[in-house]
């Protein structure tokens, strides 16, 4: 198969099992930083997606309480296959390390009573969002955190 210059078209996705946490890629900075960028896999790719409200208010609970429990999150994006999440991070290559600052955020999601910037101000899409749908995938996801560190399928 060709070499793509995104590190996730090189990945099988038939090969892999949802949920889990990947490192999918390091860039070197110049003076030494490092930085991180993990795919946080929600749903079986090809197999069952996010709705696009329920990734919409996942992405604003999460990149919103993520860094109240973690001081190095750069980014935390939803991609557009729906399936799962990117998170951008410094300096951190230890997948215990986010697999904690998600359980902590996941957890932030159940209790939620509002969504985060939910208006035309701050938002760009602000009636397009599904707290109980965020809800119940975020209680999905921390129902299989025993298997967020393995990959891909045996
Ligand atoms: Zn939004």
């Amino acid at each position: 198969m060709k070499k793509y210059n995104v590190e996730s078209f090189n990945l099988d996705h038939t090969k892999v099992e949802a949920p889990f946490i990947r490192l999918a890629g390091t860039v070197d900075g110049a003076n030494g930083d490092k930085v991180h960028k993990y795919d946080l896999r929600f749903k079986q790719p090809n197999k069952t997606f996010l709705k696009m409200p329920v990734m919409h208010t996942l992405e604003h609970l999460m990149a919103e309480n993520m860094r109240n429990h973690y001081e190095n999150v750069i980014d935390l994006s939803p991609m557009g296959c729906q399936t799962g999440f990117y998170l951008t991070v410094f300096n951190d290559d230890n997948s215990e390390n986010i697999a904690e600052a998600l359980e902590k955020t996941l957890h932030d999601v159940l209790e939620a009573t509002e969504i985060p910037a939910q208006n035309e101000v701050q938002c760009g899409f602000a009636k397009s969002h599904d707290l109980d749908g965020a809800k119940n995938t975020a209680q999905e996801m921390l129902d299989g955190k025993d298997a967020w560190h393995q990959i891909f399928a045996e």
